[in-house]
């Protein structure tokens, strides 16, 4: 892997593409800085070895053109404070302007590029405007995971203008690091524990990771599709009809690679999809009409409980139940506290794409898995075994 400590960025100029997408609030204040915070270390890293830091990222989108409500000049003094440096700022991110603004950058300043996605072509992947972004630096880092599946201009195109001169950020490193681990080199048993609310979306990564994983935990809404396609009565829980086929074969390639497949026994059932619904404890198999499965039920968990405890390498999509509401949040939040567990058992655990990282942090799990993965769909997509284009266009 390419990475930032083979470099030392003394007198150089670095062209940083980070994940600067934060919310603002209606006063443009960033109501949440945790993306800049994790771009930190790979800023000063080039700061302490003498370098200078241009930083480009999008904000929202402004669908090629400028707005004003999406300018990043709203964040530069949050970035400021965060990388304990006064953060210039550019009102455009190609052409003379920026050119002028990266020559005179001294070593030790950083300076912050207008919205990337004011040019239409940043999204288009367009080969010119890359090239004149990449007239702004002498190394290109690329530590945005979260577009780090989109060939865009600066995330994937810019990096072929940097033969030799270009590498991951200290996140991105992360991020593929955790990939890794979950995917090639994790210490077995290898688990998947993988909920949210339909098959359908979830298909490619059951099928990329039974060839990965000893142990899968099915869980969520997708237990009904598989509950039914075995002649189960799911009631009116949510249920793919037209992808029961599809759940039949799931359970056979796993039973022909040897993947132990765990789905639920047992339900918290509802007479509506609602927190002040009716609850009771029915089989999963045997749900009447009139109720839904939203929630994992006791049996369930002490099952799932065996098999979390038993892991050595856990990864983790998607609630078990409809985390959402208090109600039907219990199952996710034993799952998380098994989880921790087995983390603190000497397992690796890493959560992400998606709902889970939302649940994981609503109920406080952020510090107590191994890693908690910053990108949603770069994450899933990694999953589904496809190569990320920002990823490949640093290790070409
Ligand atoms: P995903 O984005 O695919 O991970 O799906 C997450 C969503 O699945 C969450 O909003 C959950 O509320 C939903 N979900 C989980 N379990 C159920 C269930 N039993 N019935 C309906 N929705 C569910």
């Amino acid at each position: 892997m390419k990475v930032l400590d083979d470099h030392n960025f003394e007198n150089k100029k670095a062209l940083i593409r980070v994940d600067f997408n934060v919310p603002l609030n209606e006063k443009f204040e960033v109501t949440d800085a945790n993306r800049i915070e994790a771009a930190k270390p790979t800023i000063i890293k080039v700061l302490e070895d003498g370098g200078s830091a241009i930083l480009m990222s999008h904000l929202g989108r402004p669908d090629g053109k400028r707005n004003p409500d999406l300018s990043l000049k709203h964040i530069c003094a949050k970035v400021s404070e965060v990388i304990g440096v006064s953060v210039k700022f550019v009102e455009d991110c190609i052409g003379e302007k920026a050119e002028k603004a990266a020559q005179e950058l001294k070593s030790g300043e950083v300076l912050l590029l207008e919205n990337l996605r004011y040019y239409s072509e940043e999204e288009k992947g367009d080969e010119a405007f890359a090239e004149k972004l990449s007239k702004l630096g002498d190394v290109y880092i690329n530590d945005a995971f979260g577009t780090a599946h989109r060939a865009h201009a600066s995330t994937t195109i810019v990096a072929k203008f940097f033969p030799g001169a270009k590498c991951f950020g200290y996140l991105l490193a992360k991020e593929i690091d955790a990939i890794e681990k979950v995917m090639q080199t994790g210490e077995k048993p290898v688990l998947a524990i993988l909920g949210g609310a339909k098959v359908s979306s979830k298909i490619t990564i059951i099928e990329n990771i039974l060839d990965k994983v000893d142990d899968l935990i099915i869980g969520g809404g997708m237990t009904y599709t598989f509950v039914k396609a075995q002649g189960g009565s799911v009631g009116d829980s949510i249920c793919e009809d037209d992808k029961m086929d599809l759940a039949m074969d799931i359970l056979k390639q796993a039973k022909e690679k040897g993947v132990n497949v765990h789905l639920p026994v047992d339900v918290i059932a509802a007479d509506d999809f609602s927190p002040n619904a009716k609850t009771k404890v029915l089989d999963v198999d045997n749900i009447p009409n009139g109720w839904q499965g939203l929630d994992a039920g006791p049996k369930t968990l002490e099952n799932f409980k065996k098999v979390i405890l038993g892991a050595k390498t856990i990864l983790w999509n998607g609630p078990v139940g409809v985390f959402e509401m208090d109600a039907f949040a219990k199952g996710t939040i034993a799952v998380g506290n098994f989880i921790d567990e087995a983390t603190r058992n000497g397992a690796y655990s890493l959560v992400g794409g998606g709902d889970s990282v939302a649940a994981v942090k609503q109920f406080g799990f952020e510090e107590k898995v191994s890693y908690v993965s910053t990108g949603g769909g770069a994450m899933l997509e990694s999953l589904e075994g496809r190569t990320l284009p920002g990823i490949a266009a640093i290790n070409e």
